[in-house]
């Protein structure tokens, strides 16, 4: 090879080496260029929990409420006539609230004591096949006392605290806050007790037949023995509530009383 070819060589040398330089920094500016364009979509990607997080309680207002909440919302009211009501020394029942399905035992047939005792419909209805189930196996029931009014329950509340003062809260509600209010109460007595209310009553062959038989027609024991701390109501044998007989054989095989089963499964008296 002559000079001038080796003259000609090294200028191409060169040439090629300052293409290679300026595609160098060609590639090092476009990555330069890149890197913020990369951030700004990771920054962006990022982003996108914090967007969710700011939309999601406006995403709760606006969507239906879960199945537990549209529960308890349907627990809280309105609902006075619910077989499950709580009624308790701290949940009453409104002065106006009278059920309006009442009916006379009197014209069912059913013993009474006095002129004429009421119950709602279906609690009455069987009341009359208890009564009469009880009747058949030589067991007597009468009732005593059924559905009370707000105003009967004042003044009875009222003659007791005359007689007993602070005690009477042991024996007797005050006005609201009594099952007798809701129509599905009833208080039983017979002939071996002196027609009667008495603890004797939880003694006899009767009280021992609604024992293992009210649940059969929807009837529980309200107030059992021992049950006193929960309810502020000491034993009361005569005392059953009606809440159909599914609710009676589900409390009868559960461990709770009548009032853990309201709090846990009732609904409280907003009406
Ligand atoms: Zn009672």
């Amino acid at each position: 090879m002559g000079k001038r070819g080796r003259g000609k060589t090294k200028g191409f040398a060169e040439g090629a080496r300052r293409l290679r330089r300026r595609a160098e920094l060609l590639t090092a500016i476009l990555v330069l260029l890149s890197v913020p364009t990369l951030w700004f979509l990771i920054q962006q990607t990022g982003s996108e929990p914090i967007i969710s997080a700011v939309a999601s309680p406006e995403t709760r207002v606006i969507s239906p409420p879960s199945a537990p909440e549209a529960a308890a919302q349907v627990r809280d009211v309105d609902r006075c006539d619910d077989p499950l009501v709580l009624v308790d020394r701290e949940h009453g029942l409104p002065a106006d609230y009278t059920p309006d399905d009442l009916v006379s035992l009197r014209d069912l047939g059913v013993p009474i004591l006095g002129r004429d005792a009421q119950l709602r419909r279906e609690a009455a209805g069987n009341l009359e096949r208890l009564v009469a189930s009880a009747a058949a196996v030589g067991e007597e029931l009468t009732v005593t006392s059924a559905y009370r009014s707000y105003e009967d329950q004042r003044a009875s509340y009222a003659r007791l605290v005359s007689i007993y003062g602070r005690g009477a809260n042991k024996t007797s509600a005050p006005p609201g806050h009594s099952q007798h209010q809701l129509g599905t109460a009833v208080d039983f007595t017979n002939a071996a007790v002196g027609y009667e209310v008495r603890r004797n009553f939880g003694r006899t062959s009767a009280s021992v037949w609604l024992r293992d038989h009210a649940h059969e027609h929807g009837f529980v024991l309200a107030y059992p023995r021992g049950g006193g701390r929960d309810t502020g109501f000491h034993w009361e044998p005569w005392h059953y509530r009606y809440v159909g007989a599914e609710n009676a054989r589900r409390v009868r095989e559960s461990p709770l009383d009548l009032q853990g089963y309201l709090v846990q499964e009732g609904v409280l008296p907003s009406c």
